[in-house]
């Protein structure tokens, strides 16, 4: 037997008793203290999110309305002026988003009366 094998088998030996040790409750040199898992509880799993048809019935109603109600530009009243006509301007300082190089500005609207930004 190697010197190599004798230190393994001594370290082995010596591991086997700390295991007896902590086995028969330790001798106040091990911890005691009840091993708490780390891991936290299996959180439950997720309900597959499928919509129901009553729930896709009402998205379609939803997105009918939006259609239906696109924003009136005609209301839009001055509030220098009291004019009603505009010109709609894209506010370049305003990118709402931006794609494949083409960007797409917020629009902003100067009255036509007295150039006020409404
Ligand atoms: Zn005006």
């Amino acid at each position: 037997m190697s010197e190599f094998e004798q230190k393994v088998l001594k370290l082995l030996e010596d591991i086997n008793g700390k295991l007896d040790t902590l086995l028969k409750g330790g001798t106040g040199t091990t911890t005691t203290a009840t091993v708490t898992p780390s891991v936290p509880a299996p959180a439950a799993e997720p309900e597959p999110s499928r919509p129901k048809p009553s729930e896709l019935v009402e998205k379609q109603k939803e997105e009918e309305r939006l259609i239906e109600k696109p924003p009136v530009e005609g209301r839009r009243v001055c509030s220098q002026c009291g004019g009603t006509s505009f010109n709609a301007v894209e506010d370049k300082s305003q990118v709402l988003h931006q794609m494949g190089g083409v960007k797409i500005y917020a629009k902003k609207y100067i009255c036509k009366g007295c150039g006020a930004e409404a």
